[in-house]
């Protein structure tokens, strides 16, 4: 089978790490050229470092706080200016803040709004008019944008916004050949799945452990996200916009 994503340009945000990053890794083994965004500087530079490696040229670094216009304008800047186009445009980076509204600061409230949302209006008003040859964009929801979860109130809230955005952003674009769909995975083994337990004070396998209890007995892996990015990303789904697709184990089920 050829590359899937061969002569295309794509950005991947929190791209330093878990899905992230193995989806930057898989972009690149498909042919793509990849900007490699992240707050994460150094993450970032590892990430794309671990790109150079086998297809010397083919990833940039791009040290980003995508809650913030400028960053964003900058990131989309790097991959016209540095590899000539943009084709493929991959929301990951998000944030969670585990707590009931209860314990929940307003300053923490905006944060996740900023990061999980914002970064997403910010990202598409800047790459949508550089994907001149049309495109893909890849919004990374949750399933706790589909249904509700506990301790979770804004993450929850943010992940739905990014669900509704997604649609409206294929109704307004799909004329300009920019289809815009959105990857809803349940738990997968990352760092930030690691950070919740934290968060909540919980013994990491005990938490793993409820992380598992769903259909197919098992979290997911970084790399089994990755997979369904590409789906989504690549012309294998050509008429597929607006889309929420569930990558869960059968959780939702
Ligand atoms: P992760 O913490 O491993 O990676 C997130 C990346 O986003 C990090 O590299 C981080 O530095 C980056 N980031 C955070 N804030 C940023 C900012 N302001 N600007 C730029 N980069 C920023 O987490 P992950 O599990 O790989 O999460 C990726 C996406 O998947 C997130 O949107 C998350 O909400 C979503 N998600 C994860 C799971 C899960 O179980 N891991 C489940 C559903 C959805």
């Amino acid at each position: 089978m050829n590359a899937q994503l061969e002569g295309k340009v794509a950005i991947v945000t929190g791209g330093a790490s878990g899905i992230g990053r193995a989806t930057a890794l898989l972009f690149a083994q498909e042919g793509a050229r990849v900007v490699v965004a992240d707050i994460d500087g150094p993450g970032a530079e590892a990430t794309a470092a671990q790109i150079d490696a086998v297809r010397p040229g083919a990833a940039l670094a791009v040290r980003a706080d995508v809650s913030s216009p400028d960053d964003c304008r900058r990131v989309v800047e790097s991959a016209t200016g540095t590899f000539g186009g943009l084709h493929v445009l991959f929301n990951n980076a998000g944030i969670i803040r585990r707590t009931t509204a209860l314990d929940l600061d307003v300053e923490e409230w905006d944060r996740v709004m900023a990061v999980n949302v914002r970064s997403v209006f910010l990202m598409c008003k800047y790459a949508v008019p550089a994907m001149t040859e049309g495109g893909s964009i890849v919004n990374t929801g949750s399933g706790w944008g589909l249904k509700g979860g506990g301790n979770a109130l804004s993450y929850c809230a943010s992940k739905a916004a990014v669900v509704n955005m997604t649609r409206a952003l294929a109704i307004d674009h799909a004329r300009a050949g920019i289809r815009v769909n959105s990857v809803n995975p349940g738990d997968t083994d990352t760092p930030m799945l690691r950070d919740e337990a934290r968060q909540l004070g919980e013994d990491w396998t005990a938490f793993a452990s409820d992380a598992a209890d769903r259909p197919m007995g098992r979290a997911g892996t970084p790399e089994e996200i990755a997979r369904a990015v590409l789906f989504l990303a690549g012309d294998a789904s050509s008429y597929v916009t607006g889309s929420a697709l569930v990558v869960d184990g059968g959780g939702l089920a």
